[in-house]
């Protein structure tokens, strides 16, 4: 019997690979081909919702190049003649390449030699026939932008029209210590995304959910409007904010105290930032 892949299915290992998995994407809308650089579950932040299974600070193993393009170009090849398709069941409206996104178990730009696989990965796809049609993005949290294998590998990311996803919870430090474990100033942050955005298109990406003190009402989400306003204020072009709020189960001690933020909320917050001239889309 061929197995299901759903939107809630976000099993790493469903393929049986060590770096590429599969992913049918709700906001996405069809096949999203998620590369894992980081499978040795270590990151250097501690997101209260993170869905990696028992994380570890720390930064991505050394690659195996060789085992990346193997499985790319194996896994790539499957997807094209309609094989993993039917394997896995997956409804014909869905059998499309969204995009390629390098999106793992912990932050994909702590791999040495990230520019390296950027590249690797942007030439298969290319030559593949892929790229330009699917999209390429990186997701990220952004706290390594000041490295030169990232911003090398932002602009090979440039190059194929690809996409920074930078994720911005919060934009107080208390906030972001409480999300994300993380102790960036604003100043930091506002310093990484323009490094970013002026290397590649860059989105904000936001997660919204009921945290004790950290949702993004009264003073945290006014903090967030004054830092996205800052950001027009220094000509940091940000090309869209993604609002989501939490669908599936966080993996941390925190897991108990959290809860999905409400449609309303979210649509709410966003036509605040709509106002402020920006694009937004809300994931509830
Ligand atoms: S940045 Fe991503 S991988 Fe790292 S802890 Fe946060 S959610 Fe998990």
């Amino acid at each position: 019997m061929n197995q299901k892949l759903t939107t809630t299915d976000h099993n790493r290992d469903i393929a049986g690979l060590k770096y590429v998995y599969p992913v049918i994407s709700r906001r996405a809308g069809g096949l999203s081909v998620g590369i894992n650089f980081n499978i040795n579950n270590a990151c250097n932040w501690r997101c209260v919702y993170c869905q990696v299974p028992d994380l570890v600070k720390g930064a991505a193993p050394e690659m195996d190049f060789v085992l990346l393009e193997q499985e790319l170009r194996f896994f790539l090849n499957s997807v094209l003649t309609g094989d993993f398709y039917h394997k896995f069941d997956v409804p014909l409206a869905q059998r499309v390449i969204k995009d390629i996104a390098i999106s793992g178990n912990g932050e994909p730009t702590s791999l040495k030699g990230f520019d390296q696989a950027v590249s690797l990965i942007a030439k298969i796809a290319t030559e593949l026939g892929i790229f330009a049609k699917s999209k390429f993005v990186l997701i990220t949290n952004g706290s390594l932008m000041h490295k030169q294998a990232v911003q090398t590998g932002l602009k090979i990311l440039n190059n194929y029209q690809g996409q920074v996803w930078f994720k911005l919870d919060s934009a107080t430090v208390y906030g972001r210590k409480q999300l994300n474990d993380c102790p960036q100033t604003v100043e930091q942050v506002l310093k990484k995304l323009k490094l970013s955005s002026n290397l590649c298109e860059t989105h904000l990406q936001t997660c919204m959910l009921e945290y004790i003190g950290t949702d993004k009402t009264e003073s945290e989400q006014d903090a967030y409007l004054d830092l996205v306003g800052k950001l027009r204020q220094q000509q940091i072009g940000i090309k869209k904010v993604m609002l989501y709020t939490v669908a599936r189960p966080s993996l941390q001690p925190e897991a108990e105290a959290l809860n999905k933020m409400s449609e309303a909320k979210m649509t709410c917050f966003a036509e605040k930032l709509k106002v402020l001239g920006y694009e937004v889309s809300v994931s509830p």
